[in-house]
Formats: structure tokens, sequence, C-alpha cells
């Protein structure tokens, strides 16, 4: 594959195989890097060093809640790791990042990935 410029190029997915197109626009973006996933399979997995689970209740007054993992224990989260405006709902989807502190694992960095409304048969 020619390393053309301005030019769609046609990508392999790492994941699934599937090709896919990288767009004149994608690469022209100021942080452009060039794709390892296909677009469905980058909404399916957690950026680098990104975790995935669901809000399992999340305290408005007290400021903080717990995330579900798969396969670990439950992940505390407190209102200043939120990195989105709106506060969690059970059964959000999340993203976030792993980090130690003195009382064990906190989430950093939470983003709502997908409300909790939308990933039902709605
Ligand atoms: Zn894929």
């Amino acid at each position: 594959m020619a390393k053309a410029t301005n030019q769609d190029e046609i990508l392999y997915c790492a994941r699934c195989g599937i090709s896919f197109v990288w767009s004149r626009e994608e690469q022209k973006a100021p942080d452009a890097a060039q794709p390892r996933h296909c677009p469905a399979c980058r909404y399916l997995l957690p950026a680098p060093g990104r975790e995935r689970g669901l809000i399992k209740w999340y305290d408005r007054k007290k400021h903080y809640g717990f995330i579900v993992r798969a396969g670990q224990p439950d992940l505390y989260v407190h209102r200043t790791s939120l990195d989105g405006q709106r506060l969690p709902r059970p059964g959000d989807l999340v993203e976030f990042s792993v980090q130690e502190s003195p009382r064990g694992p906190v989430a950093q960095s939470v983003v709502i990935v997908e409300p909790a409304a939308a990933t039902g048969s709605a």
C-alpha cells in the first residue's frame, strides 16, 4: 500500500481482519494516527490502557459510586474523576483508567460511552 497523503487508504482491522477505509478527512485531523481497528471494533474496544464497566450505583449527594467490572472487584468512582458533565446512572457503560490509591484501586477519567437508556432494546 502506497503511503500517499491526501488519499483514502484501505486498512485491515487488527481484531476482526476486515478492511476499512481511513478517509482523507480522518488522515487530515491534527491528531491523526493510523487506526489499528475498524470503526466497529474501535467502538467495542476500550482505548489502550483503559477499561470498561457498568455503573452499579452512583450517589449524587455523596458524590461517589461504584463501577462493575467483568471478573474483577467493583471499582470506586468519585465525582472528581468524572470527565463528562452528566452524572452517571446505574447501567451506564463507562470507560476509565484504573489508578491505585492508598485505599485501593479507583476509577480515573471516567467517560460515559453509552447511557443506560440506550443499552436496552430501544
Ligand atoms: Zn474490526
